[in-house]
């Protein structure tokens, strides 16, 4: 981590980060150091490049002022450059991996995996709570919702925190939450936005639930207004399974039924291949609005 003791109180610092991971990179930071001691909260965005209500509500939070802060706020607003610049979808245009299923990372690997050992190492390990905004990528639309390790309590109520109604326990073994979680550090992924929009109300959605974990957390003097959620247990994330155009007939947001057809993939010569078919009861988390579908893709994530 960078060298947090020497910094003055009350202030805000910021630059760029160039770590060796075997590629040139630039990896802005701000680090809100309070007037007064307390614990230290990481808010990283920018796992995925083109997630940009995550991205800008990140920058955002580098406006509190410090001198209100009890504690010191490292903020990380684009973590993956390379896929910021290439508006790349889901991964990075280096090794061509997704960040988000290579947590811990390692310290010997391609550029994506030292990428994520280095900020799990120096900045996740380090801190004593962990906020990662992200959002639907540019194909996704996406019901907002707050992802955190299942069983992990403190993670669990740092997500009620953050306000956003929908929570997902997650049985994950390698996103961004599931490193802190390890650690016992409380550790939340939380979602909003997508299709490469970042509209006003979701940029503030995020900004808004990272200023309510700095009150949880005690960073931040305030009332936290209570608000309601759910707790989603039973998922059922959708793949398709072969190369083609893809019709989903459900939205973010629906409810829609077990054995309910939520979508279908047709062959190029729009000849149907597979039924998109739910096997679950639940509200649709995401669903993928690219007319363009690889196999493997995800479709749809529905949540219970
Ligand atoms: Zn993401």
């Amino acid at each position: 981590m960078l060298d947090l003791e020497n910094l003055a109180a009350g202030t805000l610092s910021k630059g760029y980060l160039s770590p060796k991971l075997g590629y040139p990179v630039k990896i802005p930071y701000f680090i809100l150091k309070g007037a007064k001691p307390g614990p230290t909260v990481l808010v990283t965005a920018g796992v995925h490049g083109a997630e940009y209500a995550s991205i800008d509500a990140a920058y955002r939070v580098t406006k509190l002022d410090p001198k209100t802060l009890s504690g010191t706020v490292v903020i990380l607003p684009i973590i993956s450059t390379p896929a910021f610049t290439s508006r790349s979808i889901y991964i990075n245009p280096i090794d061509y991996k997704n960040l988000n299923r290579l947590f811990p990372g390692m310290a010997e690997g391609t550029f994506g995996e030292k990428l994520v050992y280095w900020l799990t190492e120096e900045f996740i390990c380090k801190a004593d709570a962990y906020i990662d905004l992200h959002g639907g990528d540019m194909i996704e639309a996406l019901t907002p919702f707050t992802i955190y390790q299942a069983g992990h309590t403190s993670s669990h109520e740092l997500a009620k925190a953050f306000g956003i109604e929908l929570l997902v326990a997650s049985d994950s073994e390698i996103m961004s939450f599931t490193a802190g979680a390890r650690q016992d550090i409380p550790s939340i992924l939380a979602e909003a936005s997508g299709q490469g929009l970042w509209l006003e109300a979701e940029v503030e959605r995020l900004r808004l639930g990272v200023e309510r974990c700095l009150i949880h957390l005690g960073l931040l003097e305030g009332e936290l207004e209570p608000k309601p959620h759910k707790d989603l247990s039973e998922f059922a994330w959708l793949r398709s399974e072969h190369e083609g155009l893809w019709y989903p007939y459900a939205v973010a947001g629906d409810r829609v039924k077990k054995n309910q057809v939520v979508g279908e993939v047709k062959s190029l010569l729009g000849e149907p291949l597979q039924q998109a078919i739910s096997s679950i009861d639940g509200i649709v988390l995401f669903s993928v609005s690219s007319l363009a579908i690889n196999a493997d893709d995800p479709l749809l994530g529905i949540g219970a």
